[in-house]
């Protein structure tokens, strides 16, 4: 069996206010993936392989002084990075099948969780995660506090190396899988409470999500059967053609309905992968009531601007740009996006 030491770094906004809350507030971006590839095949736990990337954010491209300054990462470092879900693929097929992640913290996951989920990426893959610090807790002193990673390093008596500091993520990784390999790995699974347990459930029920490439355009791929057709997770059933709405940045969104099923949204996040090549993430999964009314509010939104294009009538003018009166916390900021963003297109033109 192989076991994943995982360890990330990411960015955050500078204020409250930059958070991105489409459809849920996000509250770092990921910037470095380091892990560490550990197997029991010979009988004790070795470190067989690493993995670093280093990954452009999208959302909070403006590296804050905190995370610079904890990191060393510099703005060059990460504008050079790998765009999100070509990194996250390259790792996924790295970790291999099954996989076992491990992390020092509760941090990580949900931090990789959300970070998938706003990039349309699938995370069913991602079924077997442990923290390591109730394991250490449970076997050297039965304390339930949290431990820096450095306690737990002077504890085993693992001495930093010189050439690999602290707060990188693969070094991180690399630590924790040198304290990882002083523990019963397999005895701290076998005994890990329910408590523990990560939610890997919420966002993720229903999703689907792929990935195409090679479109011409944003447009032609609206236009093409493989975006624009879209079935019911759960029947196979098409589902009428979408109205895709601009959510913000490089993502449309469109509400579909199966009559046995359900409402669904669906998201698109177009990106440039290596050599420039279009790309397109398309994402499915239920619509609850706060993201019906999340789409519906940015339709709306941009019909009462230009009520023509709710008719499909495409010679009306284009869009002005016009400030609305803000409202409330997630409403105020759907409405602001959609302000920003007004554009409206049928994806079967
Ligand atoms: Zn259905």
């Amino acid at each position: 069996m192989n076991y994943i030491v995982l360890d990330m770094e990411w960015n955050q906004p500078y204020a409250p206010k930059c958070v991105d809350r489409a459809p849920f507030p996000l509250i770092g971006e990921i910037i470095q993936i380091g892990a560490v590839m550990l197997s029991d095949d010979s009988g004790r736990l070795e470190i067989i392989d690493e993995f670093k990337e280093t990954i452009a954010p999208t959302y909070y491209t403006k590296l804050h002084r905190g995370v610079k300054k904890v990191t060393g990462l510099t703005q060059e470092e990460i504008a050079c990075g790998r765009a999100f879900p070509e990194a996250i693929f390259d790792f996924r097929i790295w970790c291999g099948n099954p996989c076992v992640l491990l992390t020092w913290g509760r941090d990580d996951i949900p931090m990789l969780l959300d970070n998938l989920f706003v990039h349309n990426i699938d995370a069913k893959w991602i079924t077997d995660c442990y923290d390591l610090q109730p394991i250490y807790n449970a076997q050297t002193d039965g304390l339930k506090q949290q431990r820096a990673l450095s306690l737990a390093m002077e504890h085993f008596e693992i001495a930093q190396e010189e050439d690999r500091p602290a707060h990188d993520a693969l070094n991180d990784a690399y630590y924790t899988a040198l304290v990882c390999m002083k523990l019963d790995l397999q005895r701290g699974i076998a005994e890990y409470g329910s408590e523990g347990k990560f939610d890997l459930g919420g966002y993720f029920t229903h999703m689907q999500s792929s990935l195409y490439s090679g479109f011409e355009s944003r447009q032609a791929a609206l236009a093409d059967p493989k975006i624009a057709r879209v079935t019911c997770p759960v029947c196979g059933r098409c589902m009428p053609y979408p109205l895709w709405v601009k959510q913000s940045g490089s993502k449309k969104i469109a509400l579909c309905h199966c009559d046995d099923h359900g409402d669904y949204m669906v998201r698109v996040q177009f990106f440039k992968g290596g050599g420039g090549i279009l790309k397109a993430c398309k994402t499915i999964y239920k619509a609850t009531d706060e993201v019906k009314a999340y789409y519906d509010e940015k339709y709306e939104a941009f019909i009462s601007r230009d009520p023509s294009l709710a008719r499909g009538d495409e010679d009306g003018d284009k869009p002005r740009r016009r400030r609305r009166r803000h409202r409330g916390g997630r409403r105020k900021k759907a409405a602001a996006a959609a302000a920003e963003a007004p554009v409206l297109e049928p994806a079967n033109e």
